[in-house]
Order: structure tokens, then C-alpha cells, then sequence
């Protein structure tokens, strides 16, 4: 029988990777059918990731400042939280942003399709409503976007309400009195922040030897070192082997140096990572290879090993970030379009949304060494930033290494409030190739925390030797 949906360009997954190929595809001319399983599009991103906790971080800054506050003379009265409009101020952000995308959509006459769509041979998919009913797409060329999905614990009761994943986190059903993060990535650092500043006593328990693995330890310190005096416990080279759900809460058991050996929390968030979604959406019937691991190879044009099917976003592999699954669609879209687009990036930026927040560009100190690279290194303290002092705050840190032959920036990393803004700076240095002078000799405004690192340049140019 023929399909129901006819298209040229069939998006599988409404995320920042899926809308942003599919609008790109849709104004280069093609016509566009994009297949989301919920009725709101716009991914983890808009609905359960970015965007939500952003929202929540924003009031725990507020939260946070208003207490340090005292310190410098002003003193508030304790805030008064209801949780209740809280979660409306969040969900009202995530509806403006997800009701702005379906206009774009419409605009572009992107058919969007609701349901969950599996492939049923490499020109078509079938796509299942939640009430059992089943359309079938036609396409020429496939863009799979499906995204990727919390990781689950077998020794951990996921079924009870008590245990959360991100996404129930950022349900914000309730402020537990002792909550247990596990996992001290971005994720759960975030998360854990939230809760903290709302009331939640909080044990952050780390696989690894560092919080926020991957970043350089000296920009994760000053995190670690405030999260240690505010938490109730930071355990580092720790785990947790098993959770038992009790009447009176969850009985957790640790491995690990210093942590107890069991303890009882009201709630326990997995911030543990994601799995790609490859596997659970037939792709084989398509001939479209998957890994192990559910991820889906591609070349830097988004192609998969099947000549008309293309793949972007956290489904082809990490860093998992909504800001890379953006450019690849873009690329996706304009390759099928017969444009000599690319997705080969100098680097793709890391930030945690923390307090403070930390912040990476291209290579790390770490790979550096690793990888024999040598390198100048100019780090400012911003203890010594005027304006980082003025806000109340010395603990921010801003390094910059640059190549010890072209004197080209090869990576940054910063810790401190806004970090993840400033980066953009430095990500622009990388891929515009500007060296150190380039950097030192671009007049910043002052009093700024950009200017740090034009100062970490000029350190490591040697035109700074002194700190006031
Ligand atoms: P996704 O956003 O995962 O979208 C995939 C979509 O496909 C989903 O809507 C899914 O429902 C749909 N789908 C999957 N399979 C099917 C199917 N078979 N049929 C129909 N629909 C399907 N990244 C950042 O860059 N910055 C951040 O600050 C940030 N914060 C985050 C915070 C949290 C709590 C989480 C969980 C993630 C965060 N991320 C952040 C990561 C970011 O959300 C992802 O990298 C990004 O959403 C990936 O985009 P994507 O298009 O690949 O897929």
C-alpha cells in the first residue's frame, strides 16, 4: 500500500540535532516530515535537559547570592519557596520555547509527525500514536536524531518514586530533606545545587578520583572545594552497590574510603550518564549499523554507513550537547541539499552551569601532556580581577595554553561566575587560529571578567609578570 506521509527528508527525534536539521532542510526546499513520540518537540534539551535546568540554576544563584549577601552588608529575610510556582516559572519557559519551535515548524511546512517511529526498511518508517494507531512515512533521505536516555542501575530500585532520574529531578515533586547525588558529573552537580539551595541536605558520591570528569582538576577545584563546606558529604573514589527501598526511606550501601558503609536518604538521584538510543528503533531493518554501546557511526558529514540515511546528535556519539547536535543537523541538512558542508569543529565546548561555573575549550591541560603537545600556559587568578572582587568573589581561575611554536591558543579552561559565557571568547580564538598576541593585544573592557583572559594571554606571553 502506499505510505501515508510521502517526504523528501524524514527527521527521526525532535531535539536541537532533529529541528534544526529538519527547519534547515525545509528552507533549503525540501519537503520535511520530522517524527517526535511526545507532543511537545524540542528534545531533551527543551523539555527534560538544558533548558529546565538552566531555569532552576538561575534561582539557586539567586538563592545563593542573597546569603552571601550578608557578608557584604545586606542582609535578606529567609527566602520563602513555593515550590508550587517554582515549577510553573520552569514549565513556562519550556512552553514558550517548545510553542516558538512548532510556529517554526509550521512556518516551514515541516509536517511534524507524533508518535514513535521505527524503521521498516531503508525508504520507510512506520510511526506508532500512543493510542496504538500507525502511519507510515515514505522518505528519500533519513536524518536519525532519536537521541539518547538516562542510564539505569541494576542494583537500584528504579521503579520507586523515591529514586529519580534527571528528568524526575527537574519534576521538582518535592524538596527531600537528605537527598544522595550519584554521580559528580555536570548532571548531577547541577541538580545537586538545585536541590541544596532549596533546602536539601546533599551527599554527592563520585566514581572517579575528581568531580566533573574530563575537565582539568585546577578548574574543578574551586567547585569542589565550596561544595565540600556546603554539602553534607563530597565522596570521591566512592560508589554505591545497592539501594534498598525501606518504609522509612532508601537504605544505601557505599563502598569507598571514606563514605559509611550504609546510610538512609529520603531520595537518591542517578546522574550516572546516557545511553545512546540506536538500538530501539529498528535501524537494521534499514541496514543502518549501530555499536555496541547504541551509537551510530557517521564521517564529518553525518553520513551513516547507508548512502541516504544520515545521523546527528547524542546518538552518534559524544560529547552529548545540544549545542553539537545543532551543527551537525545543520551540516545533515545541507549535504543532502548537495552543499560541501562539514561538521569538523576545532573543538566543541564544555560548561557545568554551576556556582561557581567551569568552562572548557579545546584541549585540556591534561590531554596536552598526554598527548606530548608542548605548550606556554598563561593562568590568572581572578583574585587579582577587579571586577570578579567586586561581585564578592575570588575564586575564579582563567588558563589559557597556547602552542609553544605558533603561539596559537590550543585550549582554555575558567572557574568563576559566567565562565560559561566568557568561553565563547576563547572558542572563537581557537577557531579563527589566534595566537597569544592576538588575544593580549585585543583591548577587553574593563572592569570585566572577560579580561582575564586577556591577561592569562599576556602571562603567558610574558607582558604581565605581576599581579596587582
Ligand atoms: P534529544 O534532545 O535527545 O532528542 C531526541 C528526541 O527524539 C527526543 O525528543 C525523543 O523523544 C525523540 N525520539 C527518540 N526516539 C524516537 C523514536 N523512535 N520515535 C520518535 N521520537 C523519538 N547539553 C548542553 O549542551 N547544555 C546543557 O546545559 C545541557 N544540560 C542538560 C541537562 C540535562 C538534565 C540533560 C539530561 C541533558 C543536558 N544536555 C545539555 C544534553 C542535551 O540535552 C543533549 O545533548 C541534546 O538534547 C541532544 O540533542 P539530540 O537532538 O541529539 O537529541
Amino acid at each position: 500500500p502506499p505510505a501515508d506521509i510521502q517526504c523528501e527528508v524524514l527527521v527521526l527525534g525532535s531535539g536541537p540535532g532533529g529541528y534544526t536539521a529538519a527547519f534547515r532542510a525545509a528552507d533549503l526546499g525540501k519537503k520535511v516530515a520530522m517524527v517526535e513520540r511526545y507532543s511537545n518537540i524540542g528534545g531533551v534539551c527543551l523539555n527534560v535537559g538544558c533548558i529546565p535546568s538552566k531555569a532552576l540554576l538561575h534561582m539557586s544563584v539567586v538563592l545563593n547570592e542573597t546569603k552571601e549577601m550578608g557578608a557584604h552588608g545586606i542582609t535578606f529575610a529567609e527566602p520563602q519557596i513555593d515550590i508550587d510556582k517554582i515549577r510553573a516559572f520552569k514549565d513556562g519557559v519550556i512552553n514558550k520555547l517548545t510553542g516558538g519551535l512548532s510556529g517554526l515548524a509550521k512556518a516551514r511546512k515541516v509536517e511534524v509527525v507524533t508518535g514513535y517511529g521505527k524503521f521498516t526498511s531503508g525508504n520507510t518508517v512506520s510511526v506508532e500514536a500512543d493510542d496504538g494507531s500507525i502511519k507510515t512515512i515514505a522518505f528519500e533521505k533519513a536524518i536519525i536524531a532519536a537521541g539518547s536516555r538516562v542510564i539505569k542501575l541494576p542494583f537500584i530500585p528504579h521503579d520507586d518514586p523515591r529514586v529519580m532520574d534527571s528528568t524526575d529531578a527537574l519534576a521538582l515533586e518535592e524538596i527531600p530533606e537528605r537527598l544522595l547525588v550519584i554521580g559528580g558529573g555536570i548532571i548531577g552537580l547541577e541538580m545537586a545545587q538545585v536541590y541544596d539551595s532549596l533546602g536539601s541536605k546533599i551527599t554527592v558520591v563520585e566514581l572517579g578520583d575528581t568531580i566533573i570528569p574530563g575537565a582539568d582538576k585546577d578548574i574543578t577545584k574551586p567547585l569542589l572545594k565550596k561544595i565540600k563546606k556546603k554539602y553534607e558529604n563530597v565522596f570521591l573514589k566512592s560508589k554505591v552497590t545497592n539501594v534498598e527501598a525501606k518504609p522509612e526511606g532508601l537504605l544505601v550501601t557505599f563502598e569507598g574510603k571514606d563514605c559509611p558503609e550504609t546510610d538512609l536518604f529520603d531520595r537518591v538521584l542517578v546522574a550516572v550518564g546516557r545511553a545512546a538510543n540506536g538500538k530501539l528503533i529498528d535501524a537494521e531493518k534499514a541496514g543502518v549499523a549501530v555499536n555496541d554501546w547504541g551509537f551510530i557511526e557517521v564521517n564529518e558529514r553525518q553520513e551513516t554507513n547507508v548512502s541516504n540515511i544520515y545521523a546527528i546528535g547524542d546518538i552518534v556519539g559524544q560529547p552529548m550537547l545540544a549545542h553539537k547536535a545543532v551543527h551537525e543537523g545543520k551540516v545533515a541538512a545541507e549535504v543532502i541539499n548537495g552543499m560541501p558542508s562539514a561538521f569538523t569543529p576545532m573543538s566543541i565546548p564544555s560548561v557545568a552551569y554551576t556556582d561557581p561555573e567551569v568552562a572548557w575549550a579545546g584541549k585540556t591541560e591534561e590531554e596536552l601532556k598526554a598527548e606530548g603537545i608542548e605548550y606556554e600556559k598563561g593562568a590568572f587568578p581572578w583574585a587579582a580581577s577587579g571586577r570578579s572582587l567586586s561581585l564578592g568573589r575570588d575564586e575564579g581561575l582563567t588558563k589559557a595554553m597556547f602552542c609553544a611554536k605558533t603561539h596559537r591558543l590550543l585550549g582554555c579552561g575558567m572557574v568563576g561566575p559566567n565562565a560559561g559565557e566568557l568561553i565563547a571568547e576563547a572558542m572563537l580564538a581557537i577557531e579563527m587560529g589566534a595566537d597569544m598576541q592576538d588575544i593580549g593585544l585585543t583591548i577587553h573592557p574593563h572592569p570585566t571578567l572577560s579580561e582575564t583572559l586577556c591577561f592569562a594571554a599576556e602571562m603567558a606571553e610574558g607582558t604581565i609578570t605581576d599581579l596587582m
